[in-house]
């Protein structure tokens, strides 16, 4: 290995600079006087200060001790009788990854072997946007109804009063709560402190859907299976670990990706039918219930491999975001309550702390063009849209419109019709309109008209007459007044018989 203290053979070392890029001659206070004071005008430590002061970011709720790596999944076999989800449509194709682990309870500073569940969040960067697979190494969870996650996590944490955590406030709630038994039981188990996070599996937990090309759609749970082979720690093995090293299960990670040793897991689905689901004995949307392997086996989809480590931690680990509404054509939703939350609350979360455009950090940006109107907010970029039009509907044939290849069948939920209903289609925009104009007087009719020409007016020809239109199916007289003040002549822009029809 090369000595980076050396002076021999160094390569030319850049000059140390601003942030704002500006050359720095010498890294020492400004004072008045060898002595001091510290001068104000000396921005350079001033600078220096202010981003220290800004360098952390409020920690996670949950799941605050993390670890990352990046990693390829592999398509193993052909599941595109379930899913249309391009990044599996064939057997060989790769795509990049990010996977997170975690503990749940603790702080950032917190042990790697402490006994907890651990999270296992992976961002898939398919060519039609990421997917996060936010799961956990159990298949089931402490509760089904969302008004408890909260409540449970608190739980977990601190003792308001003492600051410790407490074993009272812990049990008063699992007591309480009799569905949190399946998981409280797993925590306990052997299983419940994971030697590495090579040597536990990953799972989706709640229940989503899959959808093929022919829009049929199945219910289905994510498993992915170490193939390291699941070990555990016995607790009193755990403890001394803790005593001699509190990133355990980080260095383990870390240094074995830098070994060559790149963990695997084999990702693996179970599906059930529609028609199962209805008779199935207990409800498919439980999180706290899983799907018995006899009755619903697991199907291969293919293999993923952790084969690089960040370069750093905060930029790629800390403020990598996943969010189980990261979803991609093929893969949805179901309504398992508990994710119908998680849908909205993961995002939320970061966006309150990592900012509102937390997508465009390098860790969290799609590989695929991202095309929308959303604009602005802290941070932002503009990388994507630049001096591009902010608002939809719009009549400009370069800018991103829906595609109805995309979008997802309607669900039929019991007699109810889960689907995108159009709101513009049905609806009678004219005749309260009418009757409006109907009320005004030939004074008020010609002021309104003046005011309505004089910003219309500014707008582009093809948006007047589309505009003009709507005036003439409310009252002719209205639209015609109009077309005057903007010396429009109808007949040159309608069809004969429209034009006729509206004079
Ligand atoms: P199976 O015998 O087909 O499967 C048992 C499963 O339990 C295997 O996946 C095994 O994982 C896993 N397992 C073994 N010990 C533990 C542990 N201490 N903590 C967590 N998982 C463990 O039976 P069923 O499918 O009927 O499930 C029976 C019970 O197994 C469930 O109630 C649930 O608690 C647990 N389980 C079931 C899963 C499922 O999706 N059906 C998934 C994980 C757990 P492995 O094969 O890796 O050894």
């Amino acid at each position: 290995m090369t000595d980076p203290t050396s002076k021999t053979n160094q390569p030319k070392c850049p000059v140390l600079t601003t942030a704002d890029g500006a050359p720095i001659g010498v890294q020492q206070a400004l004072t008045a006087g060898p002595r001091g004071p510290v001068l104000m005008q000396d921005v350079q430590l001033l600078e220096q200060m202010q981003h220290f002061n800004r360098e952390r970011i409020p920690e996670r709720v949950v799941h605050a001790k993390g670890s990352g790596a990046y990693g390829t999944f592999t398509v193993t076999k052909d599941v595109t009788k379930y899913t249309k989800a391009a990044f599996l449509n064939k057997v060989g194709k790769k795509t990049d990854v990010f996977l997170r682990f975690s503990t749940v309870a603790g702080e950032r500073g917190a042990a790697d072997a402490e006994r907890d569940v651990r999270g296992f969040a992976l961002k898939f960067y398919t060519e039609e946007g990421n997917w996060d697979m936010v799961g956990n190494n159990t298949p089931v969870f402490f509760v089904r109804d969302p008004y408890k996650f909260q409540m449970f996590i608190h739980t977990q944490k601190r003792d308001p009063k003492t600051n410790m955590r407490c074993m009272d406030m812990q049990w008063d709630f699992w007591s309480l709560c009799p569905e949190s038994l399946h998981q409280v039981t797993i925590l306990f188990s052997d299983r419940g402190i994971p030697a590495g996070f090579g040597n536990m599996n990953g799972y989706g937990s709640h229940t989503y859907s899959l959808v093929n090309a022919d829009g049929e759609r199945v219910w289905c749970k994510f498993h992915f299976k170490t193939m390291q082979g699941i070990k555990c720690l016995d607790d009193s093995v755990a403890a001394s670990m803790i005593a001699g090293d509190r990133e355990t299960h980080q260095r383990g990670l870390y240094e074995s990706i830098e070994r060559g040793e790149f963990p695997r897991w084999r990702f693996s689905i179970q599906v059930m039918t529609q028609k199962q689901a209805e008779s199935f004995r207990w409800n498919p949307f439980d999180l706290t219930k899983v799907w018995p392997h006899a009755e619903f086996p697991l199907i291969e989809v293919g293999t993923l491999e952790l084969n690089r480590n960040p370069e750093n931690y905060f930029a790629e680990v800390e403020q990598s975001s996943f969010s189980p509404s990261a979803l991609v054509p093929g893969i949805g939703p179901s309504p398992d309550k508990m994710l119908q939350a998680r849908l909205m609350s993961y995002a939320d979360a970061h966006r309150y702390r990592v900012g509102g455009n937390y997508q465009q950090l390098p860790v969290n940006r799609p590989r695929c063009p991202v095309m929308n109107y959303q604009r602005d907010g802290v941070m932002a970029t503009a990388a994507d849209y630049g001096p591009r039009p902010n608002y939809w509907p719009n009549s400009i044939v370069t800018e991103p419109k829906p595609d109805a290849q995309f979008a997802d069948p309607a669900w039929k939920l019991g007699e109810t019709i889960v689907d995108r209903f159009d709101s513009t289609v049905d609806h009678d925009d004219y005749t309260q309109v009418a009757n409006l104009y109907a009320l005004f007087d030939d004074a008020h009719r010609d002021r309104l008209t003046t005011r309505i020409a004089g910003v219309l007016g500014q707008a582009r020809q093809e948006v007047q007459m589309r505009q003009l239109c709507h005036f003439f199916r409310v009252d002719p007289d209205y639209g015609q007044r109009i077309a005057d003040k903007l010396g429009v002549n109808v007949a040159d822009f309608m069809p004969a018989d429209e034009a006729h029809a509206m004079a």
